[in-house]
């Protein structure tokens, strides 16, 4: 599985999608050997800048749990979402949320003012629903431009400031044991819902 890693900017293109170059052509980093092109019938290839590739365990995804899918499952998102665990940790959760990357990740948490770590036990329904709503209308809004060869605005993620002008923090953050990744966060904006200050939702005892 080729795994994101959050870099700087390059002058390379950010556009993986690119199909009407042939491999050979497409543009690289000087100097940078790593990166993975996956070749596909019809002459169609995707192309991962800035990877690296480690062999690890993956869940098999499901057209429920596939953001893009017709077939996506709201209902046992918003459950998945709801457990005692960072939110931040529950979105890039495969299993749960098939397509979410860290930047979607980043993006979505902040448009719905919700702190990356804190637990989804805490968290009203309506912040979850909303967490849900965003991520389902970024990644398609992402898919659209990325096919259309657009580029998609970004609210927080590798920014210094948020959109109000406070300044943003940089933290990796990731399950115990498991693979960290950059998150960008407005503790400002993105206010850190502890369980002293957690508002009650139905499911709590
Ligand atoms: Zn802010």
């Amino acid at each position: 599985m080729a795994e994101a890693v959050d870099r700087e900017p390059t002058k390379v293109p950010a556009d993986p999608i690119q199909p009407d170059l042939p491999p050979e052509q497409i543009p690289t980093k000087e100097g940078d050997s790593d990166g993975l092109i996956l070749h596909f019938d019809s002459e169609r290839f995707l192309v991962f800048y800035n990877c690296r590739i480690t062999w690890c365990s993956s869940p098999f995804s499901e057209p429920a749990c596939d953001i893009l899918c017709p077939e996506f499952d709201k209902e046992r998102a918003l459950r998945a979402l709801s457990v005692p665990r960072p939110v931040c940790i529950t979105l890039m959760d495969q299993r749960h949320f098939s397509g979410v990357g860290n930047i979607i990740k980043n993006e979505v948490l902040f448009l719905a003012n919700v702190h990356p770590l804190s637990f989804g036990s805490h968290l009203p329904p309506e912040s979850l629903q909303s967490i849900l709503d965003h991520t389902i209308r970024f990644t398609c809004n992402w898919l659209n431009n990325k096919l259309q060869r657009k580029g998609l605005r970004y609210h927080i993620y590798m920014k210094e400031c948020c959109d109000k002008g406070h300044k943003v923090v940089k933290e990796s953050i990731g399950p115990p044991y498991g693979l960290k990744r950059l998150t960008w966060y407005c503790p400002e904006c993105q206010p850190h819902v502890k369980s002293e200050n957690a508002v009650p939702s139905k499911e709590d005892p």
